[in-house]
């Protein structure tokens, strides 16, 4: 476009120089012309006219007729207006050309315009007519309005000339104004845009984005076809939105896949119209990059759908698989099992390691799971995290995972795999340096045995969990119907004891040990009891798991220190003098308070420390955490007694005795019920005695119940002795009673062994 104006400014200059040239010369031409076609006219006629005046005077006078001077002198007298303009002359000659008669005797200025008729008479020349011009005035008058025409045509070059000229430059200059604007907006525009012949699908021009986006430079896609550069995987697509271009049809925001010139792949909506550049026909494509948009949608997708830590599916999902496995198998009459399962000691692992631990143990955990339901893949399908297989492995949340198998056919295949995920979850974990064992209770239902309904199916397999729990944990369970019942109970369990304390439904009962040496009552250990008013007198075996699990155990255990303190200060005011056990929960190590709370427990009640004694779990100590360690070095810190419940239940790394500031072992009462009886628990008595000696801990035995008992632990020279033996639990006020008659009959009976109530 650029090389419009000049071709066309010159043009018009041509056109207004030629019309002003034409003006310029054809106007003194055409006068001239016109005027000495008038003057020969006029002289030619005058000439004529007078010949025949000559001949009048012949035929009247023959023989002398030059003679008649006075008429040919009237002939030869020139016409007033012609004399004035122009100067004449006229003659009569004779035949051989000899001068007759003259109008003057002067020449005429030249140049000259003469005409000369023959005078006639008889058919012989006698005479010409001669009328002579000078035509030197009309030179002149040409001369002046060559002049005249030289004005009109200066003046219609620059007419023709300027004008249109300012017109056309009006034009080009709006023309090159909406140009630029195009050409900013193409350019400027935040979407690809692209221009293709509509012929032969051929590239004309792309803007800044579209080689921004693709990596091509101009040049690289000008007059090319985007076939051959391969830019739209679809070919489906492509062709489609060819045919609607076809049909005249726009194209409105197409999904398409664009490829760019690296390879990358980028999601676009792209809208297309035909349209007319330069009277070319031509597609017009502007194409929008949704790529983020794209991914964030899918991220969107995924984070509704999938658990972000293990990349297992979650609980919606896992419910939609659940459910198409449960169609499936009602089509194809199969079963479907669905597995519960929750990890045995996550929790204790996730507070004391810390929660990256926790989760790189989930990973750990969601990683064996796959594994063990992918060998199961009888169909092939491999990744059964994204469900391809029959089988599902999703995390609920927390420590709860699930496992869907489907097209089952015999209730074997799930215990199979049940009994596989146990082993598998079963084997250590390496948390960065930690090893840690985790095991994990798996409920199992069946489709479509046990229940048809989706919810009911994941109750009934939460219940069986729940039973596989209670039944010693690392272990499986189908559903039964009264498992159902199990579950409620639980539930009827947890809300009544959230209201047991401010009910004051909770009671502590005291239990005596006994000093082996000087056979005196060193000491109480505090037992809580629930006196629920639909139950009676619940064991805390029954419920301090659910308090556990609840974190009631936090609140509960701080109201057990507070009486247990209060009443080993009132019967120190009363004079006796005795140590207070109390049972402290692992679970109660992971709250901040702990230390704080026993402070105050013996703040208020005014107990010594000395005085108090705190029962801590071995897996408490197992659990390794520096966070249990800190706080057990300030219990200690603070003059209070600690020892190890239970001992030799958990798993013996005798490594931590050396860790932790104990002061007492109790001997659990497994082993001292077969002691003297059992060889194997004979040995252990002895030796976690000897140990307790080299390591200069206490030793108390548990449960003691015979005099057989008593006395083996006497010879093994046992430090004290707790059990039925010696006294149930009692009430305070019982127990205080008991203090009383044992320090005054009942001594001799159980040293001498004459035999003591049950
Ligand atoms: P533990 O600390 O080992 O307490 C001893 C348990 O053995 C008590 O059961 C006691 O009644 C029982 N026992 C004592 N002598 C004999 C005997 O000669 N033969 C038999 N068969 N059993 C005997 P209890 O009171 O049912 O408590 C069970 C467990 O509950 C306790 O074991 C302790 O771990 C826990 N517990 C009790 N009270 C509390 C508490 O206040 N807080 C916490 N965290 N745990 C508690
Ligand atoms: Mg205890
Ligand atoms: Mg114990």
């Amino acid at each position: 476009m650029s090389e419009h104006p000049t071709s066309v400014t010159s043009s018009i200059t041509w056109i207004a120089g030629a019309i002003s040239l034409i003006v310029l010369a054809s106007l003194p031409l055409g006068f001239w012309a016109l005027s000495y076609q008038h003057q020969i006219g006029t002289i030619s006629a005058e000439s004529q006219f007078n010949a025949n005046m000559v001949a009048d005077l012949v035929d009247q006078n023959p023989a002398n007729w030059h003679e008649q001077k006075q008429r040919i002198a009237r002939l030869l007298r020139e016409d007033d207006r012609t004399q004035a303009d122009y100067p004449e002359l006229r003659r009569i000659l004779g035949p051989g050309g000899e001068l007759i008669a003259s109008s003057s005797a002067t020449a005429l200025p030249p140049p000259v315009l003469a005409r000369r008729e023959p005078v006639m008479d008889g058919g012989k020349i006698i005479a010409y007519f001669e009328v002579a011009r000078s035509i030197r005035p009309l030179l002149a008058e040409t001369g002046l309005v060559a002049l005249l025409g030289m004005a009109l045509a200066g003046a219609l070059f620059f007419t023709l000339k300027i004008f249109p000229l300012r017109a056309l430059n009006r034009a080009l200059a709006d023309l090159h104004q909406s140009e630029q604007l195009f050409s900013k907006a193409f350019h400027a525009s935040p979407d690809p845009v692209m221009i293709c012949r509509a012929d032969d699908g051929r590239i004309i021009s792309v803007n800044t984005s579209f080689t921004r986006l693709t990596g091509y430079a101009l040049p690289e896609v000008v007059n090319r076809e985007h076939g051959e550069l391969g830019l739209w995987a679809d070919q489906e697509k492509t062709e489609w939105a060819r045919q609607q271009l076809r049909l005249d049809q726009p194209v409105n925001n197409l999904e398409m896949t664009l490829v760019t010139r690296s390879g990358e792949q980028r999601d676009m909506l792209v809208s297309s119209e035909m349209t007319e550049i330069n009277s070319v026909s031509c597609v017009l494509t502007v194409a929008r990059d949704v790529t983020a948009q794209k991914q964030a949608e899918q991220r969107m997708a995924y984070l509704a759908n999938y658990d972000q830590l293990t990349g297992l599916p979650n609980r919606a999902l896992f419910r939609d698989r659940l459910e198409g496995a449960m169609r499936r198998a009602q089509r194809a009459e199969r079963l479907v099992g669905l597995l519960y399962l929750d990890l045995d000691r996550f929790k204790r692992v996730n507070d004391s390691l810390g929660h990256q631990a926790g989760d790189q143990l989930l990973v750990q955990v969601a990683e064996r799971l796959l594994g063990c339901v992918r060998r199961t893949d009888t169909i092939g399908h491999s990744d059964a995290r994204h469900g391809s297989s029959g089988s599902t492995v999703a995390r609920l949340g927390g420590d709860e995972f699930t496992v869907v198998l489907g097209d089952i056919k015999h209730v074997d295949e799930i215990s199979s795999v049940a009994l596989r995920i146990i082993t598998a979850l079963s084997a250590a974990f390496d948390l960065t340096g930690h090893q840690v064992f985790v095991g994990a209770s798996i409920g199992i239902t069946v489709y479509p045995f046990d229940d048809i309904d989706l919810d009911n199916m994941i109750r009934n397999a939460d219940a069986a969990m729940y039973q596989a729990k209670a039944l010693g944990r690392n272990n499986f369970q189908f559903y039964t119907d009264d498992l159902n019942a199990n579950a409620e109970e639980r539930l009827w369990l947890e809300t009544e004891l959230r209201q047991a304390l401010e009910r004051n439904q909770f009671e502590l009962v005291y239990q005596p040990k006994l000093d082996l040496l000087s056979n005196r009552i060193s000491g109480v250990e505090a037992l809580l009891r629930w006196r629920s008013p639909e139950k009676g007198l619940v064991s805390p075996v029954e419920f301090i798991p659910l308090l556990e699990d609840t974190g009631l155990i936090v609140p509960i255990g701080a109201w057990v220190l507070q009486t247990a303190c209060a009443q080993a200060a009132a019967w120190e005011r009363d004079g006796m003098h005795l140590t207070m056990a109390v049972n402290l929960s692992p679970r109660q190590f992971h709250d901040n308070g702990l230390t704080d709370m026993i402070q105050a427990a013996l703040t208020n009640s005014g107990l010594s420390a000395k005085q108090l004694e705190l029962e801590v779990t071995e897996s408490l100590l197992m659990e390794d955490s520096t966070r249990s360690q800190t706080t057990l070095a300030s219990i200690k810190q603070m003059g209070i007694h600690i020892s190890v419940d239970d001992f030799g239940t958990g798993y013996s790394s005798l490594a931590y005795l050396k860790r932790f500031p104990l002061d007492t072992l109790k001997i659990d009462r497994t082993f001292v019920k077969e002691v003297g009886i059992d060889p194997d628990d004979t040995a252990i008595v002895r030796a976690v005695i000897a140990l307790a000696r080299s390591l200069r801990l206490t030793v108390v035995a548990e449960g003691v119940e015979t005099h057989e008992q008593l006395e083996f632990l006497r010879e093994t020279r046992c430090e004290q002795a707790q059990g039925y033996l010696i006294s149930r639990p009692l009430a305070g006020p019982a127990f205080a009673a008991w203090m009383a008659q044992y320090e005054e009959t009942s001594l001799p009976m159980i040293v001498a062994g004459a035999g003591a109530q049950g």
